[in-house]
C-alpha cells in the first residue's frame, strides 16, 4: 500500500472552504453568539477570513506552513475578540510541524492538529467542559490519534472519527454553565445554548474531512 499524502492543493482547498464557510454560516454563528455573548462571532469570522481569501492567490506559491502562517497573521490582525487571537494561533501554529513541506504524512498531519490546538489551550487556558471550542477540539484531536494510531483506521476514517467526536463535543456545550468566554458573566442563564466557537470548529473539522481524498 502506498504512503497517503496529504498535499498542499488539499490544505488550499480546506482554506477555500473555510472562506465560503465563514459566509454561509455568518448568521449562525451571530445567532448562537448573540444568546450567550455579544453576537459577535459570526462577523469576527467573516471578517477574517475574507481578509484571509483577499490575500490567498498570492501566498499559493508558498510552502503549507507559510500559507499557514499568513492565514493566521491575518486573522490575528483584523479580528477582535476572543476568536480572532485563538483561531489566529491555531493556524499560526498548524504548519510549524511540516516547515518547508509541500506534502505531508498523515502523522504530521496529526502532528500540526495536536500543534494548532495545543497554542489555543495554551493562549486561553480553557479545558475540556468549559464550555468553549475546545470542548469540540481537544476531544477531535485526541480521537483522532487514537482512531489512526492505536485503532488502526484508515486516514479519512480516522478524520470522520474526529469530527464526529468533534461535534459530540460541541453538544456537550449546551447543558452547561461557561467557565471561560464572556458567556461567563451568564452563570447558569447560559445553560440551554451551544458555545459559538465549539460549534465554528466542529464546522471547520467537517471540512479538513470532507477535502480530504
Ligand atoms: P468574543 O467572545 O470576544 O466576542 P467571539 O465571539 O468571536 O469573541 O468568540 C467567542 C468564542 O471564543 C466562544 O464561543 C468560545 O468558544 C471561544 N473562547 C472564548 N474564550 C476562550 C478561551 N479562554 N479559550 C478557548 N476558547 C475561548
Ligand atoms: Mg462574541
Amino acid at each position: 500500500m502506498s504512503e497517503y499524502i496529504l498535499t498542499k492543493d488539499y490544505f488550499i482547498d480546506v482554506i477555500e472552504d473555510l472562506v465560503v464557510l465563514a459566509e454561509e454560516k455568518k448568521e449562525y454563528f451571530i445567532q448562537l453568539d448573540s444568546a450567550i455573548g455579544d453576537g459577535d462571532h459570526g462577523m469576527n469570522l467573516s471578517i477574517g477570513f475574507r481578509e484571509v481569501n483577499k490575500n490567498l492567490e498570492d501566498w499559493k506559491s508558498e510552502d503549507i506552513n507559510t500559507i499557514f502562517k499568513n492565514a493566521g497573521t491575518a486573522l490575528l490582525d483584523k479580528v477582535g475578540g476572543a476568536a480572532g487571537p485563538l483561531y489566529g494561533g491555531f493556524f499560526m501554529k498548524f504548519g510549524l510541524p511540516v516547515k518547508g513541506k509541500d506534502e505531508v504524512t498523515f502523522d504530521e498531519f496529526i502532528a500540526m492538529m495536536e500543534s494548532g490546538v495545543a497554542i489555543i489551550e495554551k493562549r486561553g487556558k480553557a479545558v475540556v467542559g468549559d464550555k468553549t471550542m475546545i470542548d469540540t477540539l481537544r476531544p477531535a484531536v485526541d480521537a483522532l490519534k487514537k482512531a489512526y494510531e492505536e485503532e488502526g483506521l484508515a486516514p479519512k476514517d480516522a478524520m470522520k472519527k474526529a469530527m464526529e467526536v468533534g461535534a459530540e463535543g460541541s453538544d456537550s456545550t449546551i447543558p452547561i454553565i461557561a467557565k471561560k468566554g464572556r458567556a461567563m458573566r451568564l452563570g447558569e442563564r447560559a445553560i440551554g445554548h451551544r458555545d459559538p466557537g465549539s460549534a465554528s470548529s466542529a464546522a471547520m473539522l467537517e471540512i479538513f474531512y470532507n477535502c480530504m481524498p
